[in-house]
């Protein structure tokens, strides 16, 4: 792969609406990507591997838990920084973002608001370290877009719980040793409940053959009479929002990531277009490659200005689901739509690991599905603003 020289766009001059911490937080997590994550990535991702040398990294610019409490080992950070430093790890890959994402919003998120302080004091701490790693289970085979709909249960047997059931698509689940599982009661109530590896009955087979987010490891959760400790059921929130919540705050990290990915095929095809002679011309003096870069750019900043504002409003307490997946829906189309237009200004290059835009290209057929489908959000503002429920 090429030498990492990428330089972020910033053609509204947002870095004025930024604080001093925002701008450092960033600037370290970018100058971390460089160095450890984009001389590897191709690599690992034309393997289909997980690099797992790079969680203690992960760990140390905050990306872990980054608006968790200091208490309890997170980064104490506000939203903004989050939103950076998901924009700044995404750029490099979003199989490594996914695998952030889903430590500090998925699962670090619930034990920190849905748990009690003994289950905070016991895993935020090692979570925000990466010395222990989660996973999220809520989608099943039957149940994606409608997990309401779950079949996975457990029973109450007086001095624990018994877990029955299946989980798919869940991003860290082959080696992650916390498992944040969503699964209903006997009253059909749906409940949080933290497995750990290593109890009987309780596997987690890969899945294999992704043509997608390879870096990222993926796999099912089995839950075969899974013996819970009572202590690990999350008692402050149940019901479906409850895990709508974590997706809440995931979302926006995924909102801010696609901005990254999309930063990145844009300053990759910004520079070839500068480089590449054909006609005795560098092709970036031809007016269609010019619209396809200044469309980029157009589309970026609009991205940048109302994720931006909408971490203006999660600080304050103010942002919407309803927001959120206006912004998730928004960017990651916006970055599938650049990836594929830089794509095309590499000509034969584009298709190559010699670039990262064909491993974003490809990265993003996952980011536009999960956390809520490209369809579902729509649906999401079509009932936000009209009041009528189109999804069933
Ligand atoms: C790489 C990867 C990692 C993932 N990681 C996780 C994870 O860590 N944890 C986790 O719990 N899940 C995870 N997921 C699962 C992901 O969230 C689901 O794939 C997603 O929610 C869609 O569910 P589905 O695949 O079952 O598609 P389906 O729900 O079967 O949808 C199929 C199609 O039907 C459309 N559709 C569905 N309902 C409606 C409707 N009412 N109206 C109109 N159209 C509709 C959808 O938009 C979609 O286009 C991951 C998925 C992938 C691919």
């Amino acid at each position: 792969m090429k030498p990492d020289v990428f330089e972020a766009p910033d053609y509204y001059n947002l870095d004025e609406l930024l604080s001093n911490e925002h701008k450092l937080v960033r600037d370290a997590a970018r100058a971390w990507v460089k160095r450890d994550v984009s001389p590897i990535i191709e690599d690992y991702a034309q393997k289909a591997e997980f690099p797992k040398q790079i969680i203690t990294g992960l760990a140390e610019i905050g990306a872990f838990g980054p608006y968790i409490p200091v208490e309890y080992g997170g980064a104490g950070l506000d939203q903004i920084s989050y939103g950076l430093i998901m924009q700044e790890i995404e750029r490099g890959d979003s199989g490594v973002r996914s695998t952030a994402s889903v430590q500090s919003s998925l699962v670090m998120y619930p034990i920190w608001k849905y748990g009690n302080e003994a289950q905070r004091q016991k895993y935020l701490p090692k979570l925000a370290s990466g010395e222990w790693m989660g996973c999220f289970g809520l989608t099943e085979p039957d149940h994606g877009s409608n997990p309401g709909g779950m079949v996975t249960n457990f029973k109450d047997m007086g001095d624990h719980y018994l877990l029955n059931g299946a989980k798919m698509w869940i991003s860290n689940a082959p080696f992650a040793q916390v498992a944040v599982v969503w699964a209903k009661d006997e009253d059909d109530r749906i409940h949080g409940l933290i497995v750990e590896r290593g109890m009987e009955g309780f596997s987690t087979p890969e899945t294999h053959n992704k043509w997608s987010l390879r870096a990222s490891a993926t796999g099912e959760l089995i839950f075969d009479n899974v013996k819970v400790p009572k202590e690990n059921l999350l008692p402050n929130k149940s019901g479906l929002g409850a895990p709508l919540g974590c997706l809440d705050s995931a979302r926006y990290g995924i909102a801010w990531g696609a901005i990254g990915a999309a930063m990145d095929c844009y300053d990759t095809a910004l520079r070839y277009s500068k480089e590449r002679i054909q006609f005795g011309k560098p092709i970036g003096q031809f007016q269609l490659q010019q619209k396809k870069l200044a469309e980029m750019i157009t589309e970026i900043t609009k991205a940048q200005l109302l994720t931006w504002r909408l971490g203006v409003l999660k600080n304050e307490g103010k942002a919407t689901s309803a927001q959120i997946s206006m912004a998730k829906r928004n960017n990651v189309e916006m970055a599938i739509n650049i990836a594929r237009e830089a794509r095309q200004m590499l000509g034969g290059m584009g298709i190559t690991g010699e670039y990262s835009i064909m491993r974003h290209s490809m990265n993003l057929e996952s980011v536009i599905t999960y956390e809520g489908t490209h369809d579902i959000h729509l649906l999401i503002t079509g009932l936000d603003i009209t009041g009528l429920n189109a999804f069933k």
